[in-house]
């Protein structure tokens, strides 16, 4: 098999001496699709900050293809955390899929906030001069979602996209982020509630108990 897109090794991560999430080996391939499960309190989204090169472990190692990572490192432009609670700049949405491309200097960034909101279900002609304020909760969780596939990270982390949405706008964010795979081999790791979809799409679930992967299916 070849070098995986990222490992953990040895991982321990506390908060006040409190030990929420004990993993001793856990790698994730290019390009697959993995769920992760668990009850609230379970270390899914520690698990997912870590990933994203967000936060250090307390003890342990991330490799990132097979380079051991410190957090807040360049990788992680290659990475990105979609967060449960997203919030926007409060300007247009074209400005807000725009900025990221902006501040990295990328070229094209019109076609390319464009194409993003188009992946996320969202008309550009109807929605990139929408103000912040002017989006339902659905519409600013795709928002959010454009502005990071706008950057094409080589994995997506998404953190219960899904959790506060009505069943149309869960689907869309599902749809977009297949997309992503399919556009530009995009590996995703999911965390959600939503099991049927998780069933349906992904390669694996690791369950989550008290901060161990309890199962994976
Ligand atoms: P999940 O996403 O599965 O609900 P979390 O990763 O958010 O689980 O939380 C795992 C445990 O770590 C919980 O007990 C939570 O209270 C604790 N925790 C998470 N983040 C912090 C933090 N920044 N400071 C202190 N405790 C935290
Ligand atoms: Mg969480």
């Amino acid at each position: 098999m070849s070098t995986p897109l990222i490992a953990l090794e040895n991982i321990r991560q506390r908060y006040s001496d409190r030990t929420v999430l004990e993993i001793d080996n856990l790698e994730f391939q290019s390009g697959a699709i993995i769920g992760l499960a668990g009850p609230n309190g379970s270390g899914k989204s520690t698990l997912l900050r870590l990933l994203a090169f967000l936060e250090s472990p307390a003890h342990g190692t991330v490799k990132f293809l097979g380079i051991p990572t410190q957090a807040r490192s360049a990788v992680n432009r290659q990475v990105t955390l979609l967060v449960q609670e997203p919030y926007l700049l409060k300007r247009t949405v074209y400005a807000n899929v725009a900025y990221g491309l902006r501040i990295r200097g990328k070229n094209d960034i019109p076609a390319k906030v464009n194409r993003a909101l188009e992946i996320v279900g969202l008309d550009p002609a109807a929605f990139a001069k929408r103000q912040w304020f002017e989006l339902s909760g659905g519409e600013v969780q795709r928002v959010a979602l454009a502005a990071r596939l706008a950057l094409k990270p080589k994995l997506l982390l998404m953190d219960e996209p899904t959790a506060s949405l009505d069943s149309k706008s869960a689907g869309l964010i599902h749809d977009a982020a297949l997309s992503a795979r399919d556009e530009y081999g995009a590996s995703l790791v999911v965390a959600s509630h939503d099991m049927a979809w998780l069933e349906a799409v992904t390669d694996h679930i690791h369950h989550l108990e008290n901060g161990r992967i309890v199962r994976t299916a």
